[in-house]
């Protein structure tokens, strides 16, 4: 079993754009795949999902929506494009936050676990941990059938431990 964990620091500097064209070519692929439309509102909330490596809120991504939109989009609108980017993998919703994250590699399907700190809020999503197969052992054995698995582990990042 692979139990490497891709640890990539979101503080590290990066070329962010980097990411957001990776993630806008994945979710391209993922929707044409499962024949489904990435229509400009739901790519635009993707978008805005994925302008840092933190959760974005509900209510700050309908506040930048209207902000640089005068035809500000209706808030169930936006919620079911971000229903629609869940469905298919392109982002997690973190419950602990309210907030939603760009995932990195939706071509697959799998359970979010992720590291979220406190303090700059930066979430990193966990791959190929051994938290999956633990907790699909515990829920057999109990003759329990999972539905959802996201994982938020809260604490201080390397970062954050560091400039404290
Ligand atoms: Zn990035
Ligand atoms: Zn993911
Ligand atoms: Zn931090």
């Amino acid at each position: 079993m692979n139990t490497s964990v891709s640890l990539e620091d979101p503080h590290c500097p990066h070329d962010h754009s980097q990411c957001v064209s990776d993630a806008l070519a994945a979710a391209e692929q993922v929707c044409e795949r499962a024949g489904a439309r990435l229509t400009a509102l739901r790519k635009r909330v993707l978008e805005l999902v994925w302008q840092s490596h933190r959760p974005l809120g509900a209510y700050d991504l309908l506040d930048t929506l209207a902000r640089e939109d005068d035809r500000r989009p209706a808030p169930p609108t936006v919620y079911r494009a971000l229903d629609f980017l869940q469905e298919h993998g392109l982002v997690h919703r973190i419950a602990s936050l309210n907030a939603f994250i760009g995932c990195a590699s939706p071509e697959h399907t799998h359970q979010g676990h992720f590291l979220i700190c406190r303090n700059c809020r930066v979430a990193i999503e966990l791959e190929q941990t051994l938290i999956h197969p633990a907790i699909a052992e515990v829920a057999q054995r109990m003759g329990f059938a999972v539905e959802s698995e996201t994982v938020e582990i809260a604490g201080l990042c390397a970062h954050c431990q560091e400039a404290a």
